[in-house]
């Protein structure tokens, strides 16, 4: 499974990073998300999942379901 962060689309709400803070951080200056990694490791499966429903701008995508 990859995620992939849209930061055009990004508002800086920052849910991700409290979801899944191994995976998203929030730009100092923009507060926009920045991805740690694309790829995501089984054990990290659930947070991601709840990062996405959570995200209310529809930035973050999932891929290879
Ligand atoms: S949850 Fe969505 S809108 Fe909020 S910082 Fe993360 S990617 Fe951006």
């Amino acid at each position: 499974m990859r995620v992939v962060a849209d930061r055009d689309t990004c508002i800086a709400s920052g849910m991700c990073m409290l979801a899944a803070p191994r995976l998203f951080e929030q730009d100092e200056e923009d507060g926009r998300v920045i991805l740690l990694t694309e790829s995501i490791e089984p054990s990290d499966a659930d947070a991601v999942l709840k990062a996405v429903a959570h995200c209310p701008s529809g930035a973050l995508s999932l891929l290879g379901e």
